[in-house]
């Protein structure tokens, strides 16, 4: 048993952000070994129950649940900031060449060893991520994520046409190397596979059946996919699949929505769609420094709000221009705050930070597993310097409320707040 002392902040299962100026965090190994929080709370309650553990002081350090990550490309890690005229010239010139290399397992490991590293530099503990069309892609990020002992989400890309060749799959292949993948990865430790076909446009009508009859056999496993990110990619969707009510509504018609489906960008959406993912329980992947880097829209909050859609926070790298959840949270603000093609709001920094966390974690499935730093759930877990910088220190010394102090960190912060990332 071990205890760390320092601020705490935690989360309440329901989203309530909590917070000691002097708190204390006991954790203890399950019988596999993994850290689990056992207390946490005001130092002088906590330490009281624990007269046994060994404590660690941080002063003037913030405890906080690892960042969770909905949805991150590792493949696309050295096409960040590779400017387009929008997705689908992106994926033609940049994406489909960079992740052709991942037939080569040697280029996969390599990637995918220094992603978790920049991953575990920013301080996210659990992602979903795509891996690419080959099998070799997968079995390097599950092997590096294991030998780190991380709670990491991912699976084989499924894009049986309109790809060009050296990422195009094979439909009966794609699915064999699936189901596969699943029996090899699925649970194993920390890790979870994702049933992953790209997005409707370059999967077939069977490929789609195919992934929601695996879907239906396995149905632990997470489904992830894109929708509704940029209006050029949503007709291209409506012209290949008339018979569907909307893009959304594609994935429905082949069993691809249920709790543990996440769906990237969830931006052109009517209510109808909105409606759709709250009675299925799929979730939305809200990436926006991805959006307004391609410029493909703005997440509506007041209308994930209104209909009660599940949601939270991604990078989607390399769309996305950062690793960094403060990065982010402060882009979702910006995006949440535009107010001219949707109704606009202020984002409370607490909310911001529950959908980078707790929040996440509830919308992928992983409520009291991940994400709280609640009592049982496993211990991932960032230790933050509010006084990285000198204009951080200025502003947190002169914080009010919680609000303030983390609002702070959201706009100043970086990798260089995440001081050191204790991993479960
Ligand atoms: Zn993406």
């Amino acid at each position: 048993m071990h205890a760390y002392r320092a601020s705490l902040l935690r989360f309440s299962p329901e989203g309530e952000a909590l917070f000691d100026d002097d708190g204390l965090l006991v954790t203890a190994p399950d019988q596999d070994g993994v850290q689990r929080v056992v207390d946490a709370g005001p130092h002088r309650e906590v330490a009281a129950r624990h007269p046994q553990a060994a404590v660690t002081h941080w002063p003037g350090r913030i405890l906080a649940p690892g960042f969770i990550d909905m949805h991150v490309h590792y493949p696309q890690t050295d096409i960040i900031g590779a400017p387009a005229d929008g997705l689908l010239p992106w994926l033609e010139r940049y994406t489909f060449p960079a992740e052709a290399r991942f037939a080569d397992p040697a280029h996969a490991a390599e990637v995918a060893g220094f992603f978790l590293d920049e991953l575990q530099r920013h301080g996210v503990t659990t992602a979903l991520t795509f891996c690419t069309s080959h099998p070799a892609s997968v079995d390097a990020f599950f092997t590096e994520a294991r030998r780190r002992r991380l709670r990491m989400m991912g699976g084989k890309v499924l894009q049986d046409r309109h790809s060009p060749d050296g990422v195009r799959d094979e439909t009966g292949q794609s699915l064999i190397d699936t189901e596969a993948l699943i029996r090899r990865w699925h649970g194993q430790g920390r890790l979870g596979y994702a049933i992953t076909p790209r997005f409707a446009p370059t999967s077939s009508e069977a490929q789609l059946r195919g992934a929601g009859e695996l879907a239906a056999r396995y149905p632990s496993t997470w489904i992830h996919s894109h929708v509704a990110e940029n209006k050029d990619e949503v007709r291209w969707a409506r012209e290949l699949f008339p018979q569907a009510r909307s893009y959304l509504d594609v994935y429905q018609g082949f069993g691809l929505m249920r709790e543990r489906a996440v769906y990237a960008h969830c931006i052109h959406f009517d209510d109808a769609d909105r409606q759709l993912m709250r009675e299925t329980g799929a979730a939305a992947a809200v990436s926006p420094t991805s959006n307004l880097f391609l410029g493909s829209g703005f997440f509506d909050y007041a209308g994930a709000e209104r209909i009660g859609m599940r949601h939270g926070l991604a990078s989607d790298v390399g769309g996305g221009t950062s690793f960094s959840p403060f990065h982010t949270m402060l882009a979702a603000y910006c995006v949440g705050r535009e107010g001219q093609t949707k109704p606009g709001l202020s984002l409370p920094p607490s909310r911001l930070w529950w959908n980078a966390t707790g929040g996440a974690a509830r919308a992928l499935g992983l409520a009291g597993v991940v994400g709280t730093l609640q009592a049982g759930t496993e211990a991932d877990v960032v230790v933050l310097n509010p006084q990285a910088t000198p204009l951080l220190a200025r502003k947190t010394a002169h914080a009010q409320s919680l609000e303030e102090l983390l609002f702070s960190l959201i706009v100043l912060g970086d990798d260089r707040v995440v001081e050191r990332v204790l991993v479960a």
